[in-house]
């Protein structure tokens, strides 16, 4: 069997479409334009590299993007003042902290000064607890796009066994209560987990995101199943530079998956694209309007 590839890049491509179509229908009929801040602080070429893909979403989808500079040596206070600060700024719809944060600065403590209301990554304890409670509440945005990936190839996800591979805040955890949303009968595995292999096997859709290159492999897929990896690992290329692969061995994996996600182009072009449907959500929710269409 060679798997039918999940195209991300293709699938987010049309998300951004959607939401650029919402973005406009606010504008005329409520004269609403969603803004998405982003704060970045100090500098790291990864922050740096998604934080310009960020922003040209943001603004190729119709949003006003604002983007705030810190300096590295930034004080917790300050960075709690900038936060305050978008969370009374009425052109402000969505908020995000771009991490890591330097250690002079308690991530936690910024997160949980962001509105509830304005945050778009889903991270901020309140939108936990109200999501697991099943009120409405911003999602973490790669959970999110793998629910859409999946729902490309399954019309329903009601009835299938899903397994999830990692149960970190960001990823795992939020993933399994989505899955459990659409009905899916799901496990949620880690490293303390005995034979996951065999676990896996078990599984209709796989979704592998314990951030170890290439871990899951041929034997672990149950024939026919559809496979999401989430893992982004930097190796070493056979041309001496570095290359990005998944938490899933793809040369083996698609030989025995019906669908499967690759690394680069499956999950990456996914979240950001969820940002802009968070952010347009939490616009309308701002302004009393009904939810998108997205
Ligand atoms: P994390 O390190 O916070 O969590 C990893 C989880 O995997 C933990 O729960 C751990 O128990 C589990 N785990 C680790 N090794 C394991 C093993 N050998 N067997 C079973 N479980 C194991 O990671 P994270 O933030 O959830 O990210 C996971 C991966 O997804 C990383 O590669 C990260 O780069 C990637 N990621 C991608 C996107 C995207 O946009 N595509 C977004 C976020 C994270």
């Amino acid at each position: 069997m060679t798997a039918r590839i999940i195209d991300g890049k293709a699938i987010a491509a049309d998300v951004r479409h959607k939401v650029a179509g919402e973005v406009r229908r606010l504008a005329t009929q409520h004269g609403v334009t969603p803004g998405l801040a982003v704060v970045v602080v100090g500098h790291n070429p990864a922050s740096e590299s998604y934080v310009r893909s960020k922003a040209a979403a943001t603004v190729e989808t119709g949003m006003r993007s604002f983007d705030h500079r810190l300096p590295e040596t930034a004080s917790q206070d300050e960075l709690l003042a900038l936060v305050k600060k978008l969370n009374a700024d009425p052109t402000v719809h969505g908020i995000l902290v771009q991490l890591p944060l330097p250690k002079q600065i308690d991530a936690q403590l910024v997160l949980d000064a962001i509105e509830p209301a304005k945050d778009v990554d889903g991270f901020h304890p309140v939108n936990a607890g109200r999501f697991v409670s099943g009120l409405p509440a911003l999602a973490p945005c790669t959970p999110l796009g793998c629910i859409i990936l999946a729902k490309t190839v399954h019309a329903s996800l009601a009835g299938l066994e899903a397994v999830v591979i990692g149960r970190s805040n960001i990823v795992g955890k939020p993933l399994a209560q989505l899955l459990l949303v659409e009905d899916a009968t799901v496990t949620i595995t880690h490293s303390k987990t005995r034979d996951l292999p065999a676990v896996c096997r078990r599984a209709d859709l796989l979704v592998a995101a314990l951030g170890q290159p290439e871990v899951v492999r041929k034997d672990w897929i149950k024939p026919g199943a559809t496979v999401i990896d989430v893992g982004i690992n930097r190796v070493p290329a056979a041309d001496g530079k570095s290359k990005l692969v998944g938490d899933v061995n793809f040369a083996e994996a698609s030989q025995v998956a019906g669908a499967i996600t690759p690394v680069p182009g499956g999950v990456g072009p996914m979240t950001i694209a969820c940002l802009m449907v968070n952010t347009v959500r939490a616009a309308c929710a701002i302004h009393g309007l009904p939810a998108p269409a997205v």
